[in-house]
């Protein structure tokens, strides 16, 4: 089935965000400072929470384009394909001199991970040139995170404003936000952790309501609770998440994000983009790994008849 706005059309969606090639080292035990240890299994990944939302938009079904930076390397190559095969619109993709972003992970035995994030080249996204904000304007919805330097993820919101084009932020990495930006925004979905960060509320709902006062609509994702959604004047509405094993909860917040984005864009209520959303991030907690996790469109509304 082919998914519709409500202007008739299938809904576009740009993601200003980051990239990165995760590198990804198993161990029994990390190492110590000085000491070496003998991994079990290595995996290289395209991440980033930019690339992630960009992908899972585009398998919910979203006409999804990537404004980003890769190096001029061969992860950067390698980060370009691995978008382009999953259907997301490449095009205005920049590469940059040096080397492209890389996040070196050790997980343990027991599943704990150290993560080392190097930006490289996702810290050439100080602003949107001409190129982007063509992209930008066509589309139904703006999705932003927080790793790229704030004041290119500002000048990538005012630009979306200008066009008219709605803004959805993910607060992530958390941190407090800058008035700046918050007054940009149109939809904020964070997570538990990251609205305390916002708001210093800890209670879900009461920090709900905080976000309210600073934007017109926010969702709160609860990992195994579901999520919670409120608009400002209006009361807030739980969906609980879908009762699966969940094997790898790696990016289900990116995935909710990008379908319930997608759902919103075609003009569905709150509640319905919710149950759309949990729908996809429960069948990608159910398989290992981010970006591979992602269900595609027909399987979110295969588990949703
Ligand atoms: P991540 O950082 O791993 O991307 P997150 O912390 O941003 O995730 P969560 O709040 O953990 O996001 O999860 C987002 C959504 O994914 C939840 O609202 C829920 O719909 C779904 N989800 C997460 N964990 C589970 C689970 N164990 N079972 C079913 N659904 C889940």
């Amino acid at each position: 089935m082919t998914s519709t706005s409500a202007s008739g059309n299938v809904p576009r969606i740009a993601v200003y965000g980051s990239i990165n090639m995760d590198l990804v080292a198993y161990v029994p035990v990390r190492p110590a400072s000085g000491e070496t240890v003998a991994g079990t299994e290595f995996r290289q990944v395209p991440g980033g929470k930019g690339a992630n939302q960009a992908i899972a938009a585009a398998r919910a079904g979203g006409d999804t384009a990537f404004l980003g930076a890769v190096g001029d390397d061969p992860f950067g190559v390698q980060m370009r394909s691995a978008l382009v095969d999953s259907g997301v619109d490449a095009s205005e993709l920049r590469t940059v001199p040096g080397a492209s972003g890389v996040a070196h992970i050790v997980v343990e035995g027991d599943g704990a991970n150290s993560i080392i994030v190097v930006p490289g080249a996702n810290a050439a996204m100080t602003g949107i040139t001409g190129a982007e904000r063509t992209v930008l304007a066509g589309c139904d919805a703006l999705l932003l995170q927080l790793e790229l330097p704030m004041e290119g993820v500002v000048a990538a919101a005012r630009a979306a404003r200008e066009a008219g084009v709605r803004t959805v932020l993910t607060p992530a990495p958390a941190r407090e936000l800058p008035d700046e930006l918050l007054d940009l925004v149109d939809l904020l979905v964070p997570n538990q952790h990251e609205a305390a960060a916002v708001t210093g509320e800890e209670d879900p709902r009461r920090a709900l309501e905080a976000l309210l006062r600073r934007v017109p609509e926010a969702v709160v994702t609860l990992g195994g609770d579901g999520s919670l959604h409120g608009e400002r004047g209006g009361e807030p509405v739980h969906v609980p998440s879908r009762p699966v094993e969940a094997v790898d909860t790696t990016a289900a917040g990116d995935t909710f994000c990008g379908a319930f984005a997608v759902a919103r864009a075609e003009g569905r209520g709150p509640e319905e983009s919710m149950e759309f959303a949990a729908a996809a991030a429960a069948l990608s907690v159910q398989r290992q790994g981010a970006s591979t996790s992602m269900p595609r469109r027909a399987e979110i509304e295969a588990l949703l008849a």
